[in-house]
């Protein structure tokens, strides 16, 4: 089974991959982390990719497609995946039912000026990636590995906005597109509270 997540930047998804991949083993695949990982690596790929990035703006099809083949392809995809971040527009959905199906689709919902804050909030380790929010954390140091917290380079506010942009104009058409399949949640404070319809609704269709 592959699913999908959809949702603003700022709602959670990728908190709620996590909690999903451990309870169902669906593996999760970030577009948006695997450009990270090859900025990280100085690959060609990942710094033309870095430029679309920082401005908030799509990284074009063809070098978006390329990084998702060559993940999907990999041995621990065929128990089935968790989208995120992929697809974000009509054209990048049309181009995936050449690739794979999908059986589901979770919408999280957050409120415009609640996206902002959290990403402007938002704090990531350097070390291993965990995320903070200032507005519950404090330190500069992570707890987990002592790691130095960072701002990601489009947690700025400029960046933030292109991005919510780009999500209403090209992303939110896709709810039209997969209505047949679609369970939509509201991001909650507590992750918890987020996760618990969404494990309810998974292990009714996960027999
Ligand atoms: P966010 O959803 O908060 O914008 P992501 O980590 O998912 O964060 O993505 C970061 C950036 O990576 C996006 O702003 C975009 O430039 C690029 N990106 C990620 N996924 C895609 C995609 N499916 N198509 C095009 N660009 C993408
Ligand atoms: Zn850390």
């Amino acid at each position: 089974m592959n699913i999908l997540l959809i949702g603003p930047q700022g709602s959670g998804k990728g908190t709620l991959a996590k909690k999903i991949n451990r309870d169902f083993g669906l593996v999760p695949i970030s577009t948006g982390d695997l450009f990270r990982e090859l900025i990280a690596k100085k690959e060609k790929l990942g710094l033309e990719a870095k430029e679309y990035m920082d401005k908030g703006l799509l990284v074009p099809l063809e070098l978006t497609l390329k990084i998702l083949k060559a993940r999907l392809s990999q041995p621990d995809c065929k128990r089935g995946v968790m989208f995120d971040g992929f697809p974000r527009s009509i054209e990048q959905a049309e181009a995936l039912k050449e690739i794979t199906n999908v059986d589901w689709v979770i919408k999280i919902d957050l409120p415009y000026e609640e996206c902002i804050n959290r990403m402007l909030s938002r704090r990531v380790c350097k070390g291993c990636g965990a995320i903070y929010s200032t507005t519950t954390y404090s330190s500069d140091t992570c707890e987990k590995c002592g790691g130095k917290l960072v701002q990601r380079d489009d947690d700025k506010l400029d960046a933030i906005k292109t991005r919510l942009e780009v999500y209403d104009k090209q992303t939110t058409p896709l709810i039209d597109f997969y209505a047949d399949r679609l369970f939509v949640i509201s991001s909650q404070d507590d992750p918890e509270d987020t996760y618990k319809p969404v494990k309810d609704f998974l292990k009714g269709k996960m027999k």
